[in-house]
């Protein structure tokens, strides 16, 4: 017989589904040691990157975003990855992401200004901004992707 133990022990698979894509993936979250939690997606992003948007969402607990409307696989989810490193990474995934897109913005923004002194300025200013939100992104998504392989230093 299993043990409630036993049972958080056993990979949880959630199907996922987006707006964007029109897809059903399934993602397979599993508890480790010391914390530890291993998260899966059968996306194409996660196959090709080791992390997707449906994890970062999951991580940041937007599972009725992810369309998982089961109050069950919820507690069950929420048992697994809340207070673990690995949802503060997605957390922090998430907000970098943010304001990688916020950067973007004031860019694109700046160029529809036309050739002038200011625009120039306006530009060198949210190109730089941009330059150092991409980075920190990158580093925030390096993490998470670690830490939904499991890793937990
Ligand atoms: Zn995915």
């Amino acid at each position: 017989m299993l043990t409630t133990h036993d049972l958080a022990n056993q990979p949880l698979s959630l199907t996922v589904s987006d707006d964007h894509h029109h897809g059903v993936e399934t993602v397979t979250v599993c508890a480790g040691a010391q914390g530890a939690v291993t998260m899966t997606c059968s996306c194409r992003q996660y196959i090709a990157q080791n992390w997707c948007r449906h994890l970062v969402d999951l991580a940041c607990m937007r599972l009725r975003d992810c369309g998982i409307t089961d109050p069950d696989i919820d507690a069950r989810f929420e048992e697994i990855v809340a207070g673990t490193a690995l949802e503060i990474a997605g957390n922090d995934a998430d907000h970098r992401l943010a304001m990688v897109a916020h950067h973007a913005g004031r860019v694109d923004q700046a160029r529809a200004g036309g050739p002038s002194r200011d625009a120039m300025e306006s530009l060198a200013l949210a190109a730089r901004d941009l330059a150092e939100a991409a980075e920190a992104a990158s580093d925030a998504l390096r993490r998470f992707t670690r830490r939904a392989a499991g890793a937990i230093d």
